[in-house]
């Protein structure tokens, strides 16, 4: 195989570094070893940082336009790579290859955008007297954590605004897909002035080294609610900047006045895609009970029909959960409704053989309080829930420490925006999921997170507000 599959290097200080130590990544398709990726050292984070540290005062005087040229080239590069990184993807992933080149090229499109945004400036008063106009000037040294579900696009929300906005990057990919950001950011150093953006792989002790490091000033995670209340709990030593992207558990809520062949593949799509490794799938699926054994058996055809298997296999449409730990985690969802014998409308078997597998599975009106419904699953398993009233839906799907996502689905816009208004999370989708743009502010409320990415709110983010006040008359 070419280069582009093999010799993985971290960029640190724009040269390639390598070491002694490395983690193994593995191919949740067939459990075989894709790469080996640098377990970066101590002595090498500390490197990373400080050539992040130096580059800083020389990137955040470097005009904005160079700058956006410099985040545009990102997206350049994905582009003219795009099949070698959609490969990389798949092999160390597992979504199936279609999807894998949707998110390369998604990624790209990303940072084309994001290098158009404006930074603004906000006159706050300006009178014979005074001028007070306020700035947003960069922090400083960004640490991007990023998890292993869409590892180039949730990369790409972190590099592309710190990057555009004049802070220099430490930038964490997952120890279980470290590949396409380690690529990414080799075949950017000739573009990039050194220590602008750094890539670090590592095990388990990398991220709290990174997160308690003196020299960061900002650190943009998005991960699960656990991790992300550690990273809090280590910012407050120094009093760093933190954004959190977390955990969710959302609820799409079915009125009966929907049409159900038109919503049904939107609704399967909304909880399945990436086999339901996603933030912002529908983990809980209110249904109304005038439509709920229609929806159900078309959810259930849709279930059943679809075939999962190695994301490089011609036909897959569902891939294998990415990592051990994870796919032990949904079996065991799955042991406990079978338990619990709750019925399942399809899936449930777990097939023998290699590959972290499970047939998507859909749960028949489970108790409010069963683990699959509180529990956010991020696999293939979705509980549908059936309701009488609406009243009832919004306080079921409101009745959760989670707050990041949600959907309604209804044939009348006005009804459906005011169930969307009494929903408590940052995004409600109205009959659609998953439409985050760079410019639509993406916040997490409650247990979901901290802080906002994208839209104009998520870029000033990466900044903090400067105030220069001037008296006009002369001193
Ligand atoms: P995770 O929290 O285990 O890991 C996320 C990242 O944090 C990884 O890079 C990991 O190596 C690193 N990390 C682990 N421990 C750390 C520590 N103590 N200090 C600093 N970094 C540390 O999450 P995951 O399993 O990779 O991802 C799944 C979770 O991410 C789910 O809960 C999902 O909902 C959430 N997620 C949220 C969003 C969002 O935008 N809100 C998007 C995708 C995924």
């Amino acid at each position: 195989m070419s280069d582009f599959f093999d010799n993985f290097s971290m960029t640190i200080d724009g040269a390639a570094a390598t070491g002694t130590e490395t983690i193994a990544v593995i191919n949740p398709a067939t459990e075989t070893v894709v790469g080996l990726a640098p377990d970066c050292s101590r002595e090498q984070l500390d490197a990373a940082v400080s050539a992040a540290r130096r580059a800083f005062p020389g990137w955040r005087a470097t005009p904005i336009e160079e700058r956006r040229a410099a985040v545009a080239k990102l997206g350049d590069i994905l582009k003219e790579h795009a099949e070698d990184f959609a490969r990389l993807f798949t092999l160390e992933q597992g979504r199936p290859i279609d999807g894998a080149r949707m998110e390369i090229d998604y990624a790209a499109w990303w940072a084309s955008a994001v290098a158009k945004m404006d930074i603004p400036v906000t006159i706050n008063e300006d009178t014979d007297q005074r001028r007070s106009e306020t700035r947003h000037v960069p922090i400083g040294v960004v640490a991007g954590i990023v998890p292993w579900n869409f590892p180039v696009n949730l990369a790409m929300w972190k590099i592309a605004p710190a990057l555009l906005t004049g802070n220099t990057l430490v930038l964490k990919p997952s120890p279980f897909t470290p590949l396409t950001m380690l690529k990414l950011a080799e075949l950017a150093r000739e573009h990039l002035p050194p220590g602008v953006f750094n890539v670090v792989s590592g095990g388990d002790r990398l991220g709290p080294w990174l997160t308690a490091h003196p020299g960061i000033d900002k650190i943009s995670f998005t991960g699960s609610t656990e991790t992300g209340k550690r990273v809090m709990e280590t910012a407050s030593a120094g009093l760093k900047r933190v954004t959190l992207e977390l955990g969710g558990n959302d609820a799409a809520i079915v009125l009966p006045d929907v049409d159900v062949d038109a919503v049904a593949d939107k609704l399967f799509f909304s909880a399945f895609y990436n086999s339901g490794q996603i933030c912002i799938a529908t983990k809980r699926m209110y249904i109304h009970e005038d439509i709920y054994d229609r929806l159900a058996a078309a959810l259930a055809e849709r279930a059943s029909g679809a075939r999962v298997g190695d994301g490089l296999e011609q036909g897959s449409m569902f891939g294998p959960i990415q990592n051990r730990q994870q796919y032990e985690r949904v079996k065991d969802l799955i042991a406990d409704a079978k338990a619990n014998d709750l019925t399942l409308l399809a899936g449930g078997d777990i097939p023998e053989g290699k590959g972290y597998f499970i047939p998507l599975t859909i749960v028949d009106n489970p108790p409010e309080n069963s683990r699959v419904v509180q529990e956010e699953a991020f696999g293939p398993v979705l509980p549908l829930l059936r309701f009488s009233d609406v009243e009832e839906a919004i306080e079921r799907a409101n009745a959760c420490e989670y707050g990041l996502g949600g959907s309604v689905w209804s044939a009348d816009p006005e009804a459906a925006v005011k169930v969307a208004e009494r929903l408590e999370t940052g995004t409600v989708w109205i009959n659609e999921s998953f439409y985050v743009m760079p410019w639509t502010p993406f916040a997490g409320h409650k247990l979901s997170g901290l802080g906002v990415e994208n839209g104009n709110e998520g870029l000033l983010e990466f900044t903090i507000p400067q105030t220069i006040s001037m008296v006009k008359a002369a001193a």
